[in-house]
């Protein structure tokens, strides 16, 4: 058994959202800017909107195994309000192989031209995206737990990440949100604990919900790995709850802001 004050090796299992096929490419060269269509729309709660893409760009694209990889993500351009094109970055779901379409989930909040753009899309609609981009997630082999933390912004990566998983591998998955409507039934490994937290905004200080519900969050035995996203600033106090209380090295914890309140096109 490895504790995480030891130093283990940092060999990464490639994992694959499907699988491998033997016509799957390898690689692809990645173009730039590709079109797609929107071929279904499914509201999934009332700020959760389910878009899935096709277009023979696509079917080419979602062979390469880096668009793949649980956590990836493209870059989608979408006008704003005064007419630019502006690039956001979006989880790639779930890929069908056979349809040639990739899924994006979009939690849409008050403004902004991605939040917009996907409010107002229609079966029909055509967009450009560029991609895949890595979502720094790979499950060490020797990890005995893992701990999954985000926002309704992260529900695709870390559904993602889950159903790659080992289907007995404990740990625990935090998910903040505003609106109970987002408490919807998806699939964790039967030894990870599944918490909603009601968001209070309020991340630096200790009544704060998810602060507490860190503090109370049970450290397992072991080598363990953190995958952690969400609004950038409660990012970085869950990075500093998990080194410097769970002692957890760097190379135990991926961390990405996906937004910064107040900040447009914000990245980390
Ligand atoms: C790698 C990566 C993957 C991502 N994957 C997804 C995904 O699969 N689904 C998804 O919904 N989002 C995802 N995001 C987050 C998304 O890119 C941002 O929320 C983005 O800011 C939305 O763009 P916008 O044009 O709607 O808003 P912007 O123009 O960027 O921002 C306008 C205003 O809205 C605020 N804002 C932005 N996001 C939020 C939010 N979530 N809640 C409340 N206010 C917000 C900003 O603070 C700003 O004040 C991801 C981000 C990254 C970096």
């Amino acid at each position: 058994m490895y504790t995480n004050t030891e130093k283990p090796t940092t060999n990464h299992i490639p994992i694959t959202t499907i699988d491998a096929q033997n016509d799957i490419q390898q690689t692809i060269p990645v173009r730039p800017q590709l079109p797609a269509v929107v071929t279904a729309r499914e509201q999934l709660s009332r700020a959760r909107i389910r878009l899935t893409f096709s277009g023979d760009d696509v079917a080419t694209f979602i062979r390469n195994k880096a668009a793949q990889a649980p956590g990836n993500w493209v870059k989608l351009f979408v006008p704003s309000s005064n007419g630019e094109i502006v690039g956001r970055a979006y989880t790639l779901r779930k890929f069908d192989l056979c349809m040639g379409t990739f899924e994006i989930d979009f939690f849409t909040h008050e403004n902004g031209p991605a939040s917009s753009w996907a409010n107002s899309a229609q079966v029909g609609d055509t967009i450009t995206f560029a991609g895949p981009r890595d979502g720094g997630f790979a499950l060490n082999p020797i990890s005995e737990w893992l701990v999954l933390i985000g926002d309704e912004t992260c529900l695709s990566a870390i559904q993602v990440i889950l159903s790659n998983l080992p289907s007995d591998l404990p740990g625990t998955v935090l998910i903040e949100v505003d609106d109970p409507d987002e408490h919807k039934p998806f699939f964790v490994g039967k030894n990870m604990k599944l918490q909603w937290i009601k968001r209070t905004h309020n991340p630096l200080k200790t009544d704060d919900a998810l602060t507490k519900s860190l503090s109370n969050m049970e450290k397992l035995s072991g080598f363990g790995q953190a995958w952690v996203a969400g609004e950038s600033s409660s990012v970085m106090v869950i990075r500093t709850f998990l080194q410097e209380k769970w002692k957890l090295d760097k190379e135990s914890i991926r961390t990405k802001g996906y937004w910064k309140k107040g900040v447009t096109h914000f990245r980390s």
